[in-house]
């Protein structure tokens, strides 16, 4: 079984033969049909997260359902599903509220089984699986809780992307700010997550759309997933352009799609007072942002974090393959480029890029 490992940051994947044990109790094996190349997996290759390697790293995933280990009820063999990046235990109060990205309901470490346990080695030792599930990889054992069953005639490269990148960005906008129609959004960086975050806000019915990014390819992509109005920012002073798109004020809300200080500040910036201003992108862990708590009381501003896109992945997963075959939601065209597992590597190149939307590696 073959699959791509990092064992030390800032050096390349390596696409090597794993041992995989089969699944133990409440575990299931899928069948990886296409993984999508996610900056996630990035900021650990890189350093800017550190965890403990080798892993198995792809976060983002489609498969079918080969085997199930005891007591599992909610996949069967033959069903195709979505990966989810969280577990949801569904007894904790994160799960009990309906807010179960936030599961704190296992207590084992976020790269191994449930247990505590490893399925993959290579040479006697344990290898570890991104966020439990480690998709860059022909196969996956992981606790069937991370799995979400849909409709069959989901195609798999862009079921694939439905597990990080579409529910991060749309569920921003319509479950953690609940971007209301006719509402005027800024958007900063359009990538896989930041185009998503733009078609979450036309599926929401917002009025003005203002993508922002440094790429004007990206800026054709945006206008291609519904912005009104783009901006560059390596040419355009984004805030005051933002302010004189919307009578001064500055936008009802704005989505930073990238993570980091400058960002944070600049979504901070671009609302008009009593707006909402969300991070949706992840920073490296050691980034802080010195925001301004006097403008922050005086114009009522809220700042709100989102990971995932606040979903619920049992509900919104099956909803967003019904939006995409109903022809609503635009998959087809974040997926730039596909690789085989051989060649991920240069995906990640082309990602650094930023020559792509996305790209998604099928087996
Ligand atoms: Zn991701
Ligand atoms: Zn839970």
């Amino acid at each position: 079984m073959k699959a791509a490992v990092l064992y030390e940051a800032n050096t390349p994947l390596q696409v090597v033969d794993v041992e995989q044990q089969g699944p133990q109790a409440g575990e299931a094996r899928v069948r990886v049909m296409a993984t999508g190349i996610c900056h996630s997996d990035w900021h650990i290759m890189n350093g800017d997260w550190t965890l403990p390697l080798p892993m198995v790293l792809g976060h983002e995933a489609a498969g079918i359902v080969e085997a199930v280990g005891a007591g599992v009820g909610n996949v069967r063999p033959g069903d195709h599903v979505i990966f989810s990046f969280r577990p949801q235990c569904g007894r904790c109060l994160y799960c009990s509220i309906g807010r179960s990205i936030l599961c704190d309901g296992h207590q084992s470490v976020r790269w191994a089984m449930l247990d505590g346990t490893c399925r993959l080695k290579r040479d006697q030792k344990d290898i570890f699986q991104m966020a439990r599930i480690g998709t860059f990889s022909e196969s996956v054992v992981c606790p069937a809780e991370m799995l979400i069953p849909i409709r069959k005639e989901m195609p798999w490269p862009q079921a694939a992307l439905m597990g990080c990148c579409v529910p991060t960005g749309v569920g921003a906008v319509t479950r953690c700010a609940e971007v209301e129609a006719g509402a005027s959004v800024v958007v900063i960086g359009c990538g896989g997550v930041g185009l998503n975050v733009v078609q979450g806000a036309r599926l929401a019915g917002a009025g003005k759309i203002i993508a922002c990014d440094l790429l004007d390819n990206k800026l054709a992509f945006a206008r291609e997933f519904g912005a009104t109005h783009t901006l560059n920012a390596a040419r355009d002073k984004v805030v005051e352009q933002v302010r004189a798109l919307t009578g001064g004020r500055g936008a009802d809300y704005a989505f930073d799609a990238i993570g980091g200080e400058a960002t944070t500040l600049q979504i901070l910036d671009a609302i008009r007072p009593g707006g909402t201003a969300v991070i949706v992108g992840m920073a490296a862990m050691s980034v802080r942002a010195p925001i301004t708590p006097y403008a922050m009381a005086l114009q009522e501003k809220t700042l709100k974090g989102t990971m995932y896109g606040s979903v619920r992945p049992n509900l919104d997963f099956p909803k967003l393959v019904d939006l995409y075959l109903d022809g609503r939601l635009k998959v087809d065209q974040l997926i730039s480029r596909t690789y085989k597992l051989d060649e991920i590597n240069e995906g990640f190149a082309a990602m650094r890029g930023g020559q792509v939307a996305r790209g998604v590696v099928v087996f």
